[in-house]
C-alpha cells in the first residue's frame, strides 16, 4: 500500500426492478476496478427487501467479490434472524452490517429486539466468530439519541456485545468524526471506525436523506447547493470537490478505510477515487 492508498468498501441497495438489477450489475463492474475490500447490500427494516438483499449478495459473491449483508432487527424475531443467519452463512457471507433499522411510521415496533446491541449479542451467541460484525456509528449523534453521551454509550454497548468494527453515518464535517474517534478511544473501545462517505449528486435528494437521518449539511454547502438550482452539472462539480476534499482530510487524519454510499451509481465514487489515488 503506498502512502496515498486507503482501502475502500462500497454500499449498494437491492434494486426493485429487473432493469435496476441489470443496471446495478454494470455499475458494480465499473466499481470493482477500484478493488473494494468488500461490497455491502442494505436490508429493508422488517425484512422488506430480504429477497432482493440476498439476491444481490449472491450476485456479488458469484462475481468473485467479498459481500457483506446488512441485517436489521427491528420487528424481527429470534427465529427469523436465526433463519437469515443460516441462509447467509450457507451463501458464504462472512461479514454483516448489523443494525436496528427504522420501521416506516405507522408500524408498531413489535419483534424481539429493541436495539442493535441486542442483535450483535444474539449473533455472537448463535454463531460465535463466523461473522465479522460491523455496526453503525454516528459522529453527529443519532437523531433519536437522548444526548451525544447516551449515543456514545449505545455505540459502546454494540462494541462490548461483540462488534469488530464500525461504519459511520455520512457527514461533511471531519471534526465531528475526529472528535468521535477520540471519544471512542477514551472509552478504550479498540475498534476501527470507518467513515461513511456520501457523494453529492443531487441537492434535493441529499437534503431529504439528511433531514431523515440527522446528518448535518453545513450552511456553506447548503447555500451553494441551493444557489445552483437545477444546474446539475454545477452541483456535481461542486459535490466532487467537497467530497474529495473531505476524503483527503479523513485519509490524512488516519481514517482506517472509506465506505462509499454509492446509491447504485458509479460516476461520483469513481471520480472521487480517481482524484484521491491520482
Ligand atoms: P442502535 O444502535 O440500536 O441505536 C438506535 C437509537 O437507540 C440511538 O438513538 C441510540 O442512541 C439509542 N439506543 C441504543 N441503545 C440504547 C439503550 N440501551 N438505551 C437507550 N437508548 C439506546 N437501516 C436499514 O433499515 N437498513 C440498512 O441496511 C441500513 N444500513 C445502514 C448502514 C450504516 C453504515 C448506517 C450508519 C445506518 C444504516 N441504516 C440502515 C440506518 C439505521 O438502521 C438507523 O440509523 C437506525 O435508526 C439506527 O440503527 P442502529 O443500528 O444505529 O441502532
Amino acid at each position: 500500500m503506498n502512502a496515498a492508498t486507503i482501502p475502500i468498501s462500497i454500499e449498494f441497495f437491492p434494486p426493485k426492478t429487473s432493469e435496476g438489477a441489470h443496471k446495478l450489475r454494470a455499475v458494480r463492474q465499473q466499481l470493482y476496478a477500484l478493488k473494494p475490500e468488500y461490497c455491502s447490500v442494505t436490508y429493508g427494516a422488517g425484512g422488506s427487501t430480504q429477497e432482493g438483499t440476498f439476491t444481490t449478495v449472491r450476485e456479488i459473491l458469484a462475481e468473485g467479490m467479498e459481500a457483506a449483508s446488512h441485517i436489521s432487527c427491528i420487528g424481527a424475531t429470534k427465529a427469523s434472524i436465526r433463519e437469515n443467519l443460516a441462509a447467509l452463512k450457507s451463501m458464504g457471507v462472512k461479514r454483516l452490517v448489523t443494525l436496528r433499522g427504522d420501521l416506516p411510521s405507522g408500524y408498531g415496533i413489535g419483534g424481539e429486539f429493541q436495539y442493535a446491541s441486542e442483535l450483535v449479542a444474539f449473533i455472537r451467541a448463535e454463531t460465535g466468530d463466523d461473522f465479522q460484525i460491523e455496526v453503525a456509528a454516528y459522529p453527529e449523534a443519532h437523531p433519536q439519541a437522548r444526548s451525544p453521551a447516551s449515543d456514545l454509550q449505545a455505540f459502546a454497548a454494540k462494541v462490548r456485545a461483540g462488534a469488530n468494527s464500525a461504519i459511520t453515518q455520512y457527514f461533511y464535517n471531519a471534526d465531528a468524526y475526529f472528535r468521535f474517534l477520540e471519544e471512542v478511544d477514551a472509552l478504550g473501545l479498540a475498534v476501527p471506525v470507518v467513515p461513511g462517505v456520501m457523494p453529492i449528486a443531487s441537492s434535493s435528494q441529499l437534503m431529504r436523506f439528511s433531514d431523515a437521518c440527522g446528518a448535518e449539511i453545513p450552511r456553506w454547502i447548503r447555500l451553494r447547493l441551493q444557489a445552483f438550482g437545477d444546474d446539475t452539472a454545477s452541483i456535481r462539480a461542486f459535490g466532487l470537490d467537497v467530497v474529495t476534499g473531505l476524503c483527503e482530510q479523513l485519509r490524512a487524519g488516519g481514517a482506517p478505510s472509506l465506505h462509499f454510499y454509492s446509491l447504485n451509481q458509479s460516476a461520483a465514487t469513481l471520480e472521487i477515487c480517481r482524484r484521491l489515488f491520482a
